[in-house]
């Protein structure tokens, strides 16, 4: 497994993680991925999983950095205290390695909420703040909120067929040493980078590196500078075969085969603001009513 430097915080950790989001596999998962050298585990208060990762790291806690996150309606200064108490009891630990802002609130100030969690930082519950789902603007304004800490992390949608972030996202963490962890690398639906790739190029590059597509998909992200990737596996077989996503790594041949044929998007500043304001309805609506506008039009909202 390799390891990458950690934003800058001069650690350097396992650059695949372990997702936990819709998790329901048990202990057995996730202590061979930590067996497996896959060391980084993210859950968020919302996911349900905090209880199941406290069982898989107990006696080994010290070898894990555990990342775990509130929930937007958890931002005011004392709940975001709470809420850190009760993801540290579920979590059966007294330090959470990594907090995020799990995505960005229009209702609370961000000084409040990272004041809170820079005083967590404080008194060593928390050793590093990130944030997830902020987009360049959000996190250049969380950035101008902290006092003490800086933002290590911005946990947000990366794979093969959504790359949204390489629109201006990617570059500036890069070039500020905040890292990405990329959600969701297998697409959530793996079926889906299939269908985008009607040259079959996937395959084709698994068969030449002898590793299987879920593999080539993960280190595809990995290529990046400052990436990480959690993929969330239930089963200990796909767990094991995700973390042999480290430890390689792409030629420059197949990453442009890739990026050449494998249909992707990137979503524009519009439909971002759609999905997340309006409820999945409307949004699909008011997406098809972009999509179905000139493409000369189309390109000026993106
Ligand atoms: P993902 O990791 O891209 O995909 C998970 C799906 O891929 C599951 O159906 C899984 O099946 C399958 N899979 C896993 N390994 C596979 C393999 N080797 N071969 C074939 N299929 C495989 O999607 P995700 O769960 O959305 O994202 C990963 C993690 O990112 C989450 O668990 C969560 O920790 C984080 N996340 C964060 C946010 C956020 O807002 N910050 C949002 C989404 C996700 P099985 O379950 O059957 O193994």
């Amino acid at each position: 497994m390799n390891l990458k430097s950690l934003g800058q915080t001069g650690l350097n950790i396992p650059e695949v993680g372990l997702g936990t989001w819709n998790y329901h596999g048990g202990v057995e998962p996730l202590r061979a991925g930590l067996e497996k050298g896959a060391l980084l585990i993210d859950t968020a208060e919302s996911y349900g999983s905090e209880p199941v990762i406290g069982e898989a790291i107990r006696g080994i806690r010290e070898q894990v950095f555990l990342a775990t996150k509130v929930s937007p309606e958890h931002f005011r200064y004392h709940e975001v205290l709470r809420a850190a108490d009760e993801s540290l009891s579920r979590l059966g630990t007294n330090y959470i390695d990594l907090y995020q802002l799990h995505y960005p609130s229009a209702k609370v100030p961000l000084e409040e909420t990272l004041g809170a969690m820079e005083d967590l930082v404080e008194v060593g519950k928390v050793g590093f703040i990130g944030v997830s789902n902020f987009s360049l603007a959000e996190l250049k304004e969380a950035q101008g909120a902290m006092r003490k800490q800086k933002i290590v992390t911005n946990q947000v949608r990366y794979n093969l067929v959504d790359r949204t972030i390489e629109r201006e996202l990617l570059s500036y963490c890069q070039a500020n040493h905040v890292s990405i962890i990329a959600y969701s690398p297998l697409s959530r639906d793996f079926q889906r980078i299939f269908d985008c790739d009607s040259k079959g190029v996937l395959l084709e590059i698994a068969k030449a590196t002898g590793k299987t597509p879920a593999q080539v998909a993960i280190n595809w992200c990995l290529c990046k500078e400052g990436v990480f990737a959690i993929p969330k596996g239930s089963s200990v077989g796909h767990v094991v075969e995700n973390c042999a996503a480290s430890g390689w790594r792409l030629e420059a041949q197949h990453l442009r085969l890739l990026d050449e044929n494998i249909k992707f998007r990137r979503r524009s500043r519009f439909e971002k603001a759609f999905r997340r304001m309006l409820p999945r309805s409307l949004s699909g609506l008011a997406l098809a009513f972009i999509r179905g506008l000139p493409r000369g039009v189309r390109r000026r909202l993106s």
